[in-house]
């Protein structure tokens, strides 16, 4: 994953440029609370105890996920947004590493079939959950419905850990407060959720419907996607201040 990072230095500049754009308009527009209150924590973040942020870009390679109105493909929008997410960890000082920073799926090699290569991704991503024993887990997902009205990023979590529920809260409310100010969904529980099931504090961010047309082309927007990850960042920076010590 390191040596991903090192061929994409220059996307990397291009995100830190635009989060400087981002974050300066938002404390413009009057939410310097927000941001002052996470800019603290880049400062503490050289502390051990501080958490590993184990990132997971839904779906990739053969996987497209769900396929938004004009065709888009959640596992890209995914991909994006994860990276800028990824990308703006590192900067802040976080310790980061990722399922995925290309087009990939991470089953075991040599199964063959649809059906077993899913199930094989799927426990790879649940072992790389599991891989430490001190890591925030963030799984980057697009939501569909067959009904097109529903739209807005909500949060699942499973019960599996205490502070689950706190991760969920801080990254609702800021992508809601930063990115969403419309969105009225609260998170929900999901303990049937497989990759939810380490013991690790874990959130799925579903963020936002491609079977809504109006939110699809926002999500299909690569300016839009690295407001998203900027949301993300700012409610995960904030979960990790108040519930680990510096
Ligand atoms: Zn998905």
């Amino acid at each position: 994953m390191r040596s991903n990072l090192k061929k994409i230095t220059e996307a990397g500049l291009t995100l830190v440029v635009v989060s400087v754009f981002v974050l300066c308009y938002y404390v413009a527009k009057d939410i310097n609370t927000v941001v002052s209150d996470n800019a603290a924590v880049a400062v503490s973040s050289a502390s051990s105890t501080l958490p590993e942020i184990l990132l997971d870009a839904g779906h990739g390679g053969f996987d497209g996920g769900c396929v938004g109105v004009g065709g888009e493909l959640e596992k890209d929008i995914n991909l994006s947004i994860t990276k800028s997410l990824y990308y703006l960890c590192e900067i802040f000082g976080y310790e980061t590493r990722a399922t995925r920073l290309k087009d990939i799926a991470i089953n075991d090699s040599g199964i063959e079939g649809i059906y077993d290569m899913k199930q094989s991704d799927m426990k790879n991503r649940l072992e790389f959950f599991k891989s430490s024993d001190n890591a925030v887990c963030i799984s980057i997902h697009q939501n569909q419905f067959t009904d097109e009205k529903y739209s807005g990023a909500q949060m699942f979590f499973s019960n599996k850990n205490p502070l689950n529920e706190r991760l969920a809260t801080q990254i609702q409310q800021s992508i809601v407060s930063l990115t969403q100010k419309e969105n009225t969904r609260e998170i929900k529980h999901a303990d049937d959720m497989f990759l939810l099931t380490t013991e690790n504090p874990s959130v799925m961010v579903e963020c936002g419907f491609l079977s809504n047309s109006e939110e699809c082309k926002k999500l299909s927007d690569k300016g839009y996607q690295k407001k998203m990850a900027v949301s993300v960042f700012l409610g995960l920076n904030k979960f990790v201040r108040e519930n680990y010590s510096a």
